[in-house]
């Protein structure tokens, strides 16, 4: 039992075909739900820290509870940096023992998404931590990134080969019609799945990062708004999606 890279984790889930799903936290008792899920299931796990939860929490503390989770639960489990926004948060956390981060340079043209991924990866990968960078746009709301949905831009297929190839990056989010917060759909649901599959051919074995993918089950929409919560018409990604793109 340890903090663990999610190297391994996706290794393991590309042999016997599934997603690993990676779970942002805020507090103890959201740390608490996620880990006894992941035992129960017993799932690989990855939980990340977002720039909100970074306000809300030191990110310090959110790393001694995930340690003590792990104490607790006996599993490994990959702390990773949520959307990091710069070199120096990447640094910060890589610094602070995360053993996985991402960078988004996803707002920046091509080129300086490159160059600043690269940057992250260096530092990143002699410290044995791993990163996740970012190309294509999604739509949504998520703490600072905050993207409309007629400026979203799906990833092009060979960008993302050729990004992958000039970072030496670890995993790569795309997008491909999956969007943040809890309204990801306003019709039918629908992802790109015909460029998922262009992209997996060109970068076989190579980890792709679906965010936004979150199921909302209607029922607990229904059971939240009962009791006082108002979020009608929510909408996550349905799960019989979720396993096609796994
Ligand atoms: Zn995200």
């Amino acid at each position: 039992m340890a903090l663990v890279t999610s190297q391994e984790m996706f290794k393991k889930a590309y042999e016997g075909k599934y997603a690993v799903g990676a779970f942002n936290v805020n507090n103890m008792e959201i740390i608490q739900g996620i880990v006894e899920a992941a035992k129960q299931e017993n799932a690989p796990l990855i939980l990340q820290v977002s720039a909100g939860a970074r306000k809300y929490a030191n990110p310090i503390y959110l790393r001694k509870l995930v340690e003590a989770a792990i104490e607790d639960t006996g599993l490994d489990i990959c702390l990773h940096l949520d959307h990091g926004e710069d070199f120096e948060i990447c640094k910060q956390c890589v610094d602070d023992g995360f053993t996985s981060v991402m960078i988004d340079g996803s707002k920046y043209p091509f080129e300086e998404n490159i160059a600043l991924t690269k940057r992250v990866v260096e530092y990143a990968h002699s410290k044995g931590v791993v990163v996740e960078a970012e190309l294509g746009k999604l739509a949504g709301v998520e703490d600072a990134v905050k993207v409309k949905t007629k400026d979203a831009t799906y990833t092009d297929p060979d960008e993302a080969v050729e990004f992958v190839e000039r970072t030496g990056v670890d995993s790569l989010a795309i997008a491909i019609g999956t969007s943040h917060g809890a309204y990801k759909f306003k019709g039918d649901p629908t992802l790109d799945f015909e460029r998922l599959e262009t992209i997996t051919n060109l970068l076989p074995d190579f980890p792709l990062v679906l965010h936004g993918s979150s199921s909302v089950p209607k029922e607990f929409v229904e059971l939240c708004n009962k009791y006082g919560g108002q979020i009608p018409g929510a909408a996550g990604v349905p799960e019989e999606m979720l396993r096609r793109a796994a």
